[in-house]
This record gives C-alpha cells, structure tokens and sequence, in this order.
C-alpha cells in the first residue's frame, strides 16, 4: 500500500509519486517552484518533486 499524503492534494497522474487511485502526492513533502522569474501568474510555479520516472 503506498503512502497518501492527504495534506498535499494533486492531479498530475504523470508524475511516480502520483497516488495511483486518488488525486493525493505520495511524498511526506514537496518542493514548489516558480520557472518565471518576472510576470509571475499562478500558471508559472510547479511542483519541483516531479518525477516523470521514465
Ligand atoms: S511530487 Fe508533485 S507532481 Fe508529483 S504527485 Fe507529488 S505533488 Fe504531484
């Protein structure tokens, strides 16, 4: 059984720490970042833990 971190909610199924049945991050904690450094709108900051895993 993997971990469900219900304090981290998340719908990117592409990333391994994904939970595979519900919209949870499996990871204890996560890093968000920004890739924009001037114009910054809530579409520039991700999830810097992603992992494709491929
Ligand atoms: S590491 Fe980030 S992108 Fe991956 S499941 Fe957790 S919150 Fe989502």
């Amino acid at each position: 059984m993997e971990n469900i971190n219900k304090s981290i909610q998340c719908t990117v199924e592409e990333c391994r720490y994904h939970c595979s049945d519900c919209d949870y991050c499996s990871l204890d904690k996560i890093l968000v970042g920004s890739h924009e450094k001037f114009g910054l709108g809530e579409y520039h900051t991700d999830c810097k833990s992603f992992d494709a895993g491929r």
